[in-house]
């Protein structure tokens, strides 16, 4: 099928599981009814998508209060208790973060209650998104691999450990998050693409990468801002992921200051393409959406070509969240219908 959808990850949580509109709100409820809201936030994510016409649904990343500490909670090695400060994506803000002082293990499953549960209660494909190997080592300060490259390797084994797992729960797609990729671009073709390889050595699952300028805080409208009329980070990581055995490459496009011509440089992968714009709360036509892929065919071949929102939607609102969905699943469909 042509413009199958989906979203890039994360979607809101309702109030009675979690603060509403925040990047890292606080649970509602804690141990047991903790997890369970979890579970029905989760069930109700898929319901939402499902009813959109989404045709590769999520969890929604209802389980987690932010998409890299939702990891990191799940692994030993590392000193929550004696934070320091880190400039974070090349200095970009700086933030209070937990330090590795040991070799890094999983303390066991990370997402299999929401993916098990997910995949009981839908027969849509099924994706669910881990954070990227590097972005974690850029999250995170070292204390004892003396390399980022090593450590970011370490958790890159970490991750391959879980993929794996999710992919025996049935998880038909994994995705995993990479906003440091178009910051670190010098980085990326070296180690930045081996730890993504080695997080999906050996899985016969679909695979992703979500790259990504960042939404929400100040510091990334600011830094947007300094980058000037054409963003061209991905001109130097895109041949490279080109290359690599990634299956699918998730990017913003609605709105964005990336030059849609460098799409043309994924040659060979499918392009999640965003066509809804996350920063903003006007909601996107069908018009319009079948218009910006109508775009994208100049750049992507129709068959690579998956209707995607530009990033997370969990800071938003519900209410606008479910309307930009539906505009996805309609969008695509229209598209389906007029270039199919
Ligand atoms: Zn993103």
């Amino acid at each position: 099928m042509l413009f199958p959808s989906t979203v890039a990850g994360s979607l809101p949580k309702p109030a009675w599981l979690a603060e509403p509109n925040k990047l890292w709100p606080k649970w509602r409820l804690a141990g047991d009814d903790l997890a369970q809201a979890k579970l029905d936030a989760t069930l109700l994510a898929i319901k939402v998508q499902e009813d959109a016409g989404l045709d590769i649904v999520g969890d929604g990343e209802m389980s987690r209060q932010h998409f890299v500490h939702g990891f990191l909670e799940f692994v030993d090695g590392i000193d929550f208790a004696n934070k320091v400060e880190m400039g974070i994506r090349a200095d970009r803000y700086k933030a209070m973060v937990p330090v590795v002082r040991g070799a890094l293990t999983l303390k066991g499953r990370v997402h299999r209650a929401e993916a098990q549960h997910a995949r009981a209660h839908t027969k849509k494909k099924l994706k669910i998104t881990l954070p990227g190997a590097m972005t974690i080592a850029d999250t995170v300060a070292d204390a004892h691999y003396g390399d980022r490259a090593r450590m970011a390797m370490a958790f890159a084994e970490l991750l391959n450990t879980e993929a794996r797992a999710l992919a025996a729960d049935g998880v038909d797609v994994i995705q995993f998050d990479e906003p440091a990729f178009n910051v670190f671009m010098d980085e990326v073709p070296t180690w930045g693409i081996e730890a993504l390889e080695r997080a999906i050595d050996g899985l016969k699952c679909t695979t992703a990468v979500h790259i990504c300028y960042g939404y929400g805080i100040k510091a990334n409208i600011d830094w947007k801002n300094a980058l000037g009329d054409e963003w061209r980070q991905y001109e130097k990581i895109f041949p490279a992921l080109a290359k690599s055995r990634i299956g699918q490459v998730s990017v913003e496009v609605i709105h964005s200051h990336v030059p849609m011509k460098l799409l043309s440089l994924l040659e060979g992968k499918d392009v999640l393409a965003g066509v809804i714009d996350v920063a903003t709360d006007t909601v996107e036509t069908p018009e319009e959406i079948a218009g910006v892929i109508k775009d994208i065919m100049q750049f992507v071949p129709k068959d690579r070509i998956v209707a995607c929102t530009n990033c997370g939607m969990a800071p938003m609102r519900r209410d606008i969240a479910e309307a930009k969905l539906a505009a996805l699943g309609a969008g695509a469909k229209l598209a389906r219908e007029r270039f199919g």
